[in-house]
């Protein structure tokens, strides 16, 4: 089969990659219904995180059961299933504290971008449908397989409450979802910091109630004015850079917390502006295995439509364009079916 490999900076290949096959009782083997290029491929692909040589890409996916490894019971072929890009075995002790993303067996997800994907421990990491669902709602289902998952940890790990003042610092594909689970969950106002129109209307679409699009120290100050001079109960970090940390925490009152969700390049606190800053930090690679029964529920229910944010739908085989339209914001999202 044809799989994405990535060698370089900007040199991502669609070429002959080795078959994917069952290698463990606890394996599945699904054929994807469609996959996607996610805002953290960008950070290998644009050289700002070293390769460890050719690099098989994707971990965002849901598909149909191909074949199952002979010790798995809780899926089987044909059903329709999502799974997260961290494997879980859903019963370590981790698991059970729903941080399924520490999972003493985890292994990250990678070959996603491929017409089929083996996925070790399927019985803990896929989570099927009850039937098949039909094509419309498969952007969103493989939203909810990292983006939606992730945007949700961070309204949930920023203790999102009914009636909260919430603040999202980001506006990709993650930013936008944690508007819609901030939404979700009750939040009264929520102000996304964005300075790309398409991403401000997406957002303004997903429940966001104002648009700030200043950033720094001019973006705290507009935070303060909106907020009284308070700052926000809860804030969520979905970039990962220094600024967009310092961002999120200057944003926070005393006594608010602040979710960080972007996988940090260079983020480095400091001990006494923490220590004065009184808020609450939690994050990390989101739980998303946690989420996955009810974001597709709601999904299924038609409550929320995440796939709004593919902006751009190609065959798998032109996966080069779907880096470089993101890679040059030309895109949000792109969505890739073999
Ligand atoms: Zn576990």
């Amino acid at each position: 089969m044809r799989g994405t490999v990535l060698y370089g900076t900007k040199d991502i290949r669609f070429e002959e990659v080795p078959e994917s096959k069952i290698e463990s009782p606890t394996d599945a083997i699904i054929r994807m219904a469609a996959t996607c290029v996610c805002g953290s491929d960008l950070w290998p692909y644009r050289g700002l995180q070293p390769l460890n040589g050719a690099t098989p890409m994707g971990h965002e996916y849901c598909g149909f059961v191909e074949e199952v490894g002979s010790a798995v019971t809780s899926v089987k072929p044909g059903q329709f299933v999502v799974g997260s890009f961290a494997t879980s075995d859903n019963t370590c002790p981790h698991c059970q504290f729903g941080y399924q993303s520490s999972c003493v067996q985890r292994e990250f997800m990678t070959r996603a971008q491929a017409p089929y994907l083996r996925v070790p421990l399927a019985d803990g990491t896929l989570v099927a449908t009850s039937d098949t669902p039909s094509d419309d709602l498969v952007p969103s289902l493989l939203a909810a397989s990292d983006v939606l998952g992730t945007g949700w940890f961070a309204a949930d790990a920023a203790n999102v409450k009914l009636g909260a003042t919430v603040v999202v610092v980001g506006d990709g594909a993650v930013g936008l979802h944690g508007v819609l689970s901030a939404k979700q969950m009750g939040a009264e106002r929520i102000i996304a910091m964005s300075r790309h129109e398409t991403r401000q209307k997406l957002a303004r679409e997903f429940g966001a109630t104002d648009i700030v699009t200043e950033r720094g120290d001019e973006g705290v100050a507009r935070i303060k004015e909106l907020t009284n001079g308070i700052g926000a109960d809860s804030v969520l970090e979905c970039v990962g850079t220094p600024e967009s940390m310092q961002q999120a925490i200057r944003s926070t009152r005393p006594g608010g917390f602040v979710s960080y969700v972007g996988v940090p390049h260079g983020v480095e606190l400091d001990g006494q502006q923490l220590f004065f800053s009184h808020v609450h930090l939690h994050g990390g690679p989101a739980p998303v295995r946690r989420y996955l029964p009810k974001l597709i529920d709601l999904i299924l229910k038609g409550s929320i439509q995440p796939g709004k944010v593919f902006d751009l739908e190609l065959p798998l085989e032109k996966v080069a364009e779907g880096y470089a339209a993101m890679d040059e914001r030309r895109a949000i999202k792109a969505l890739l079916r073999p």
